[in-house]
């Protein structure tokens, strides 16, 4: 079996499994207890919050220790409004945001937010126009992913980031950079990105661990309360073998950040190349995203179909993102981007990683080939 569903969770590097086995033998003290074993345990996060830290470009007191992209994006969202009501209650962010965001600001219209989801181009890309005139006074969040998960698509986060700052400096910038982080450059001061979310499996680390990076000087009123850990942001023992292995992962992740883009990139541009030359598929990645995540669709034809055809020929894709897989609503991501109903229930993702090889995208374009060759004559015509 090829795994190609490197946007879902990807494997995790040797050297994280090592450190967590290692750090779950020895270092099992709790980092608040005040004896030996709770000190050594506290500077291990120490350690670990430095190297996170140093990754990003920003200061270690910035970095706050999360279960994962869906936790610190709640956090960033639901803490935000929570913190800043009194200012005002009107969020923005786009149709494209994954679930852990767009339905964090659901909640929150729920609860009396008025929260304006932007739409996107052909491209899926956001106009920083548009959030210009979006941004009002009592706007306390604009929340915009780095890289679409499902489609790849890059948002002009500096160009975001100018007009949100310029339209109102009080205004809380919010960057999701889930699919971003060791595959494009990231810079957080050049985006005036306040809140910064990131997921360690994402980026061949472990599950169920993250980061949220809180630029000094904002406040976040805490989803998690009890204990005083995270300075009183997050309650709760810390995950000591997680969050070193974190720090482990983010630090080798940004090392290979320019490799990942001219490895990985070449296998899409070849499979992009390929999809190109198919009659009855249709591309919705474009060259100007993310290097790892190519999206396409067989109109006519469940997505679900062809992803077992694949799987059948050794090939492991995705439908939508991992976490609306299991729904059997059409992609909102490609919706969002003038695709039909059709084209967005047909749609396929390949995503991939370091660990794919030339001889791997060989395989996979055959197994498309012979797939999609088979599959033709079952095509309903304008399904949905
Ligand atoms: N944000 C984006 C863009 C994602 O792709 C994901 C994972 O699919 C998440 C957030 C949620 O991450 P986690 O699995 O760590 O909760």
């Amino acid at each position: 079996m090829v795994y190609w569903d490197h946007a879902a969770s990807t494997p995790p590097y040797d050297e994280v499994i090592q450190t967590m086995a290692e750090v779950m033998k020895k270092h099992y003290g709790n980092p608040s207890s005040i004896h030996r074993m709770g000190e050594d345990a506290a500077k291990l996060i120490k350690r670990a919050r430095e190297v996170c830290a140093a990754s990003l470009g920003v200061k270690p007191s910035e970095i706050v220790w999360t279960s994962g992209a869906t936790e610190g994006n709640n956090m960033a969202i639901k803490g935000a409004a929570m913190q800043y009501a009194g200012r005002g209650k009107h969020i923005v962010t786009t149709s494209i945001e994954h679930p852990s965001v767009y339905d964090s600001c659901l909640a929150l219209e729920r609860q009396g937010f008025e929260v304006t989801f932007l739409p996107v181009d052909g491209k899926g890309r956001v106009d920083p126009a548009e959030v210009a005139s979006a941004v009002r006074k009592d706007t306390i969040l604009v929340s915009v992913m780095h890289v679409n998960n499902e489609t790849g698509a890059v948002q002009p986060l500096e160009e975001i980031g100018r007009a949100v700052k310029e339209a109102n400096p009080l205004t809380v910038f919010h960057i999701d950079g889930v699919q971003g982080f060791g595959k494009l450059p990231v810079r957080l001061e050049a985006w005036r990105a306040d809140l910064y979310t990131l997921s360690a499996h994402k980026i061949r680390g472990p599950k169920g661990t993250g980061i949220l990076y809180k630029r000094e000087g904002i406040s976040l009123h805490p989803l998690l309360t009890g204990g005083k850990q995270e300075s009183g942001m997050r309650a709760g023992t810390e995950n000591i073998p997680g969050i070193v292995a974190t720090a482990k992962a983010m630090r080798m992740a940004s090392e290979q950040t320019e490799t990942f883009m001219a490895r990985v990139g070449a296998l899409r541009d070849e499979l992009m190349a390929w999809i190109r030359t198919q009659p009855c598929l249709e591309l919705n990645s474009f060259e100007e995203g993310a290097p790892h995540i190519v999206n396409m669709s067989f109109p006519g034809m469940k997505g679900e179909v062809l992803l077992h055809s694949l799987e059948e020929h050794g090939a492991l894709v995705s439908t939508k993102s991992a976490c609306s897989s299991k729904t059997a609503e059409p992609s909102k991501v490609l919706l969002a981007m003038g695709r039909s109903a059709d084209a967005a229930s047909s749609a396929v993702r390949i995503s991939m990683g370091l660990t794919n090889t030339h001889e791997e995208l060989q395989q996979l374009i055959r197994a498309l080939s012979d797939a999609v060759n088979r599959l033709q004559p079952l095509r309903q015509e304008g399904m949905n």
